[in-house]
């Protein structure tokens, strides 16, 4: 028979479920609590639900855990996790911990490759796209935090939504990953340490307003126009520029997320100051900090990544004009974990 995992079901659905078991109600709780604030993946480790009910959830009911398939450590620290899912999609989560200031931050992936194609992203060449469940993402969180603990002696203090695929593409899931990640009657952990990165999908971040989604937003912006940035990022053709802006705007006069602009530095395609200019326009409209990244290889990609020194002019070009800048160093490279990398060996075999 072909089970279904428990965590499907919400905390209503759970009470039917038990109630059709000729349990009392408040047992629903107890399980969800099991499953969604203690992180139990197995039923006989519910301790205070009957051995009768135990077992006949464990006849209907299963978890469809996820599947170490690979690990890997980079020489800074950083840990890429792959694991297979249940139809056999293989997706990456990423552990970037930096002691010195006592982050550990994971990398989580929302969806089985992506639809969007950017231009310099492994995984936008990948053709194969599903959504993610709200429990595998919740699931990569769980399996990250205790490998963080085990190794650096450290829960995570950080999550972004920077892995595989497009957030906000897959909007009901992540959020309700995040209420699980996030909800005192599940897991309990802050919103404020929580980033969602989108190519920019306007209605999705409209709604994260009108849901009263609190989560941090990082844009990925990497051309400060129209032109340049739909030469790639295809996204942009139907995703404006300015409706990006306001939307992001209405965001913030809602929630007062933190909101950060990631900006890829690519060789004579978005290094000068004529961009820099164009950049700093985009600034006015809500406080923003602005992630200057260096581009990080992708086979088969006509781009290249920009000089350190023009990096470092942009960046202090942006500094002395009242934008807060920073350069950001791409962690996990020598495995493929860093941003944009994610899943590219694993396709191509
Ligand atoms: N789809 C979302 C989140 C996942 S991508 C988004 O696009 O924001 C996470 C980040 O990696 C994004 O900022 C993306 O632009 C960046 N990225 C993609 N490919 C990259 C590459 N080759 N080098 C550096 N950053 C890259
Ligand atoms: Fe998708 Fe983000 Fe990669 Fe673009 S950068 S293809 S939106 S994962």
């Amino acid at each position: 028979m072909n089970k279904t995992d428990i965590r499907n079901y919400s905390l209503e659905q759970l009470e039917n479920i038990v109630k059709s078991f000729g349990e009392p109600k408040f047992k629903a709780k107890q399980i969800y609590q099991w499953i969604w604030q203690k992180g139990v993946m197995n039923f006989d480790e519910m301790t205070n639900l009957s051995k009768k009910l135990r077992e006949e959830l464990n006849t209907a009911f299963e978890f469809q855990t996820l599947i170490k398939v690979h690990q890997q450590q980079s020489i800074d620290g950083t840990i890429k996790t792959g694991w297979r899912l249940k139809d056999d999609s293989i997706i990456e989560s990423v552990l970037i911990p930096v002691p010195k200031d006592n982050r550990y931050t994971l990398c989580v992936s929302s969806q089985v490759g992506c639809s969007l194609a950017c231009k310099f992203c492994a995984t936008g060449q990948l053709k194969k796209v599903r959504n993610l469940t709200d429990y595998e993402i919740f699931e990569q969180f769980l399996r990250v935090n205790e490998m963080s603990k085990e190794i650096y002696g450290h829960q995570l203090t950080n999550i972004v939504y920077m892995g595989m695929g497009e957030p906000l593409l897959n909007y009901n899931n992540v959020v309700k990953s995040i209420d699980k990640i996030t909800n005192p009657l599940a897991f309990g952990y802050s919103t404020k340490r929580i980033t969602l990165s989108t190519s920019g999908i306007t209605k999705g971040i409209k709604r994260l307003a009108d849901d009263n989604i609190k989560v941090n937003i990082a844009l990925s912006l990497h051309a400060a126009d129209d032109v340049k940035r739909s030469k790639i990022m295809p996204i942009n053709d139907t995703n404006k520029l300015w409706d990006v802006i306001h939307a992001l705007r209405y965001m913030y006069d809602k929630n007062k997320p933190r909101i950060g602009f990631e900006y890829i530095m690519f060789k004579d395609f978005n290094d000068s100051i004529e961009d820099a200019d164009k950049l700093i326009k985009l600034t006015k409209f809500f406080p923003v900090k602005v992630n200057i990244i260096e581009y990080n290889y992708v086979e088969g990609v006509d781009l290249k990544k920009a000089s350190d020194d023009k990096v470092n002019k942009f960046a202090k070009y942006l500094v002395d004009h009242g934008v807060m800048a920073t350069v950001r160093r791409s962690r996990g490279k020598d495995i493929d974990a860093a941003c944009g990398q994610l899943a590219n060996k694993i396709e191509k075999g």
